[in-house]
């Protein structure tokens, strides 16, 4: 940051020279600053004006008290006043028909150079021969002293509509500008070296304060709070999203990735197919967009680097049941505090739905491999095909110390389409096979007509899978509208982009064939009154131009899934993360979809670390759950004025007319190019609300320098504080609040 303090009286133009010199150099694309503080609003009362300019954005707005540069505009001000604060190597700039040389002896040691200003500005009719107006002229001298070109200069007087004699007033000052640039001097920004130390006011030598206990005086006092973050409370895994985003902001990538995997161990997965609540829930969503948290855990979890906590240490070992992210992410938590840990999975290959649904465009296997094999490398033991029936699970509870099952949703819902007997039943599927099959390598649709019914996730992954397997149409009937569709709105909108048509308002009413074509008889519907589950009822429309049909080859039912309940001992009562009460030996907990049905991979994560943590209370009587959540940062807390708008830096995508065709991931994230500024830029979009982030804005602004920071962060000297209240009007994320004596 380069800072400059102007000198002047009322009615030479300092104000607009601080302008000046800051469009200078907002037109070079730095952030700029320019303000003035008069003394009397009269002309001729002495008055200071102050620019900053930085290659960031710049957040202080406080008075400068430690320049830079000094530039005086009038010569009755040229004084041992000027130097106050400025920094060793900077300059002073004096409007002054003397030489650099006749000042020497008054600021030894200094850079120092003069032009006369108000000569030149008289000659070029700039103001009075009383009151010169001196500030074009001084703008093209301190122009040249700073390095602008001429170019610039003039470029910034005709932005704010200075032409004519201001120009070449200007012009002739940056000619005529007399510059003694003393050996060793520093010229812009000069740089500090440990001799030069200038005392901050963070520093403890800022002299001890004065005897005065100011203190007594206030009424009200500073306190420091932290709240919960939005997008914190939002997670359903449980991920600190501000820590690991604050992470990504400090350029510590791998600190990052160490916040986020001590909630879940699948950032990758969840950086590409989170549905993000905790953007939704972002604040910065109301000022103009959320963080790009998903991007940002995508880039963490695909560049940050895993270390592996040690590997059992306990006697008791736990079962766990099902590999999908509920399973996993118990057995990792488990893991980690030392259990043994055997993962019964009655596939063939591990994951769940992450690799039995969730298809490869969306997210590729090398990644998902990479989570898991890091979660075996806690030492977690396996068994494939190995389906636990509800006989073995009793046997399980006296084996091992306590169970966790996460079978997820095994059962389908099918749908009568009153199909003839012989007739076309082969052309009707469950979603949820077709999409493993299409992962298998096992579907070949060679220009098939497809109608895929359903809306949610599986819908649109099957529909999308149709695409690129060769179907030469593809739609999705829907009996709600596009609203109500549970997919992942995002998901919706690429299916389209990629041809799929989606009917909404359309139900399936049954299959046949007139001979040649199988053909979906459909029924329109309308919305009604909200059902039980709070979203709007479908009813049947029943004009004669309400039923048409559909020509379609193949038809794949996503109509919802259920739990297989037939493991479990007859009586048992399922509840997220809460032991099973019944007939079993040791303790079983349930969790991920099987427990709660949320539907998605970040609330499998979470009920599968809440379950290992109950797991781990009922073993040990030690309690990681964690306490009670602090009071959420509401958009309210955050001082919106004090931040700058800038937009989401989004990742790159396929273009829909090349990934029809192919498997390969739809995301690409940020480009190689680039990568860790763009990561960089978008964790610095975060307000960090609620959570002080050590920005110092409350030490910058506080009038009676009271703030003090040690190992547990800033302190109020209360001694000392009067109360004003700046510290907590210029905290931009809610930290600081007053409270009454
Ligand atoms: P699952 O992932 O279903 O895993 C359960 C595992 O248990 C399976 O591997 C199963 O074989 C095994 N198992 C079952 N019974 C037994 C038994 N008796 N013995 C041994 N093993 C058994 N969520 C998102 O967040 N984003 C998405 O983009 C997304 N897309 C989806 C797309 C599709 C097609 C589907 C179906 C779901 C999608 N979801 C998505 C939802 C998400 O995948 C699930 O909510 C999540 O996988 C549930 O995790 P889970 O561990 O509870 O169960």
């Amino acid at each position: 940051m380069t800072e400059l303090v102007i000198f002047g009286r009322g009615g030479q133009g300092g104000v607009t020279l601080a302008k000046l010199i800051a469009q200078a150099h907002f037109l070079r694309g730095q952030f700029v600053q320019a303000f003035g503080v008069y003394a009397a609003e009269r002309s001729g009362a002495p008055l200071q004006a102050f620019v900053r300019i930085d290659d960031s954005e710049i957040t202080n707005s406080n008075q400068i008290r430690e320049p830079d540069h000094v530039v005086v505009l009038d010569r009755t001000l040229i004084g041992p006043r000027i130097l106050a604060g400025l920094r060793p190597g900077g300059w002073i700039i004096l409007n002054s028909a003397d030489y650099p040389e006749a000042f020497v002896e008054r600021f030894p040691g200094r850079p120092l150079a003069t032009v006369d200003a108000t000569a030149i500005a008289i000659a070029h009719g700039l103001g009075t021969k009383t009151v010169p107006i001196v500030n074009t002229t001084m703008f093209g001298a301190t122009s040249k002293v700073l390095g602008i070109s001429f170019d610039d200069v003039e470029h910034a007087l005709r932005e704010i509509k200075l032409g004519g004699a201001n120009i070449e007033a200007a012009r002739r000052a940056y000619e005529q500008v007399r510059m003694q640039e003393l050996p060793g001097a520093a010229t812009l920004v000069p740089p500090l070296t440990p001799g030069d130390h200038v005392v901050g006011l963070l520093d403890d030598e800022v002299g001890a304060p004065p005897s005065l206990k100011t203190g007594s005086w206030a009424t009200r006092r500073p306190h420091r709070q932290r709240l919960t973050p939005p997008c914190n409370h939002a997670c359903p895994a449980g991920n600190d999203v501000q820590s690991f985003v604050a992470a990504v902001t400090e350029g510590r990538l791998d600190r990052a990735l160490h916040t986020l995997l001590q909630t879940s161990p699948f950032p990758g997965v969840c950086g590409r197919v989170c549905p993000a609540p905790c953007m939704e829930a972002c604040n910065r969503g109301t000022f103009d967009e959320s963080v790009n948290v998903r991007e940002l855990e995508r880039y963490v979890a695909d560049h940050g680097h895993r270390e592996i906590a040690d590997h059992s240490w306990r006697d008791e070992r736990v079962a766990v049941i099902g590999s999908g992210p509920a399973g996993f992410s118990a057995a990792y938590q488990l893991a980690r505090l030392g259990y043994s840990i055997t993962l019964f999975e009655a596939g063939d290959e591990l994951g769940g739905v992450m690799r039995t649904g969730i298809p490869a465009y969306r997210l590729p296997r090398d990644r998902l491999d990479r989570e898991i094999e890091f979660i075996l490398d806690h030492g977690v033991e396996t068994r494939l095909c190995h389906r636990v029936s509800r006989a073995e699970l009793i046997d399980l509870s006296r084996e091992f110390s306590a169970l966790f099952l996460a079978t997820g949703l095994q059962e389908t819902r099918a749908l009568d389409l009153s199909v003839e007997r012989g007739g076309s039943a082969d052309r009707i599927e469950q979603g949820i096979d077709f999409l493993d099959r299409a992962r298998r390598g096992l579907v070949k649709l060679n220009g098939e007509r497809v109608t895929v019914v359903g809306g949610g996730n599986t819908a649109i992954d099957a529909a999308r899978s149709a695409r690129r397997l060769g179907a030469s149409q593809v739609r999705i009937v829907y009996r709600r509208s596009r609203n109500e569709m549970p997919a992942i709105a995002e998901e919706i909108d690429a299916a389209i982009g990629e041809g799929v048509a989606i009917d909404e308002l359309v139900s399936p009413l049954r299959l046949r064939t007139n001979g040649v074509h199988a053909l979906l008889t459909c029924q329109r519907m309308r919305l009604g009154e909200p059902d039980e589950s709070g979203r709007a009822r479908p009813v049947p429309e029943t004009t004669e131009d309400a039923f048409f049909d559909i020509p379609c080859d193949r038809v794949v039912l996503a109509l919802g899934q259920s739990p297989d309940l037939s493991i479990l001992p007859e009586g048992c009562e399922i509840r997220d993360a809460g032991a099973l009460l019944g007939l079993i030996a040791s303790p079983v907990f349930c969790g991920g979809d099987l427990a709660a049905n949320e539907g998605t991979v970040a609330a499998a994560i979470g009920g599968g670390r809440r379950a290992a943590f109950h797991i781990h209370r009922t073993l040990t009587g030690e309690d990681f759950l964690a306490a009670e959540e602090a009071p959420i940062a509401e958009p309210q807390v955050i001082a919106a004025h004090l931040f700058t708008h800038s937009p989401r830096r989004r990742g790159g995508v396929i273009a829909p007319s090349k990934r029809r065709h192919s498997f390969d991931e739809v995301h690409t994230g940020w480009e190689n190019d680039g990568l860790h500024h763009h990561a960089h830029e978008e964790a610095s979009r975060c307000f960090s609300c609620g959570v002080c982030n050590a920005c110092d804005r409350c030490v910058e602004h506080c009038p009676e320098a009271v703030l003090r920071l040690d190992a547990d962060g800033y302190r109020f000297d209360y001694d000392y504080c009067k109360g004003c209240g700046l510290c907590a009007t210029q905290c931009p994320r809610g930290v600081i609040y007053m409270a009454e004596l």
